[in-house]
């Protein structure tokens, strides 16, 4: 059984799902083979060498009524979305571009479903690991985001500027993680669905370029790649060094000790990233 709670306290939500023994699994779990290589099963949509499949055991399911119910004060509905994997064949690096460009098809595709209200991806980057996009609908609105304000203020400023073109990559003004870094369109408040082909691939193309930056000054540690939709869109890195803090835990408040103007300029020197 999978559920969409909202807690009558706080306001958050959560997925509960029985599906899931270990929780969360964020990927199918290990086996000898590569599951993504060795996958045989159903595909919802096939691009070149990118396939898009229905997660194994999902977070969220088509089939069901997400209307909601009040129990005991608190929200309940059934858990309607979808979460789908896509990934492109083998392990040979494919850039960013082609696979955003497929995310993009497809998130279009779901936004034709009413019951459909956020939309969220993410996919972890790592040495040696397959790349492989998660993609989240759900029936509820996402919280609203508005960088365009911020990311033209930042462009007129450039203290914490990476690049500059297409795309605009910049170290994250209040970092969840150190070194977190952001990609978004340079201009414009497009959406992620109804953003100009070339405009993705132009931030796909960034996120690349900041990627191998960001692996090589911290050591190949693994980058989160996360999709935020908003006006316009972008693409949130965020280094795992390490685990959260008790603080984080007991107040939600990330803690760390690397100022985003230091960790842009680190990042800058293209020489020392590379040694
Ligand atoms: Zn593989």
């Amino acid at each position: 059984m999978r559920e969409l709670r909202t807690c009558p306290v706080t306001g958050r939500g959560v997925l509960l799902n029985d599906g899931w023994v270990d929780l969360p699994p964020p990927v199918p779990a290990p086996t000898e083979r590569c599951w993504y290589c060795a996958y045989a099963g159903p595909v919802i949509a096939h691009v070149d060498t990118v396939r898009v499949v229905p997660h194994p055991v999902p977070a969220l399911g088509i089939e069901g009524d997400p209307r909601p119910t009040v129990v005991a004060g608190g929200v309940r509905r059934q858990a309607v979305g979808a979460h789908e994997l896509l990934f492109a064949q083998g392990h040979a690096p494919v850039g960013e571009a082609v696979l955003l460009a497929v995310l993009a098809a497809r998130w279009t595709d779901l936004q034709g479903d009413q019951r459909l209200r956020g939309f969220g991806a993410t996919r972890r980057d790592a040495p040696g690991a397959h790349a492989v996009w998660q993609l989240f609908a759900v029936p509820t609105e996402l919280p609203p985001s508005l960088p365009a304000g911020w990311r033209d203020a930042e462009r007129a400023h450039g203290e914490r500027i990476l690049e500059d073109a297409g795309a605009t990559t910049l170290l994250a003004w209040a970092p969840r993680v150190p070194f977190e870094t952001w990609v978004l369109p340079a201009h414009g408040i497009a959406r992620f669905s109804r953003t100009d082909p070339e405009l993705v691939a132009a931030v796909g193309a960034a996120v690349d370029r900041v990627r191998e930056r960001l692996s090589l000054a911290l050591r190949h540690a693994p980058i989160d790649l996360v999709l935020v939709d908003g006006e316009p869109w972008r693409i949130e890195l965020l280094p795992r060094l390490a685990g959260p803090a008790p603080v984080e835990v007991a107040t939600g408040l990330p803690i760390h000790g690397v100022f985003p103007e230091a960790a842009a300029e680190y990042l800058r020197d293209g020489r020392r990233a590379t040694r």
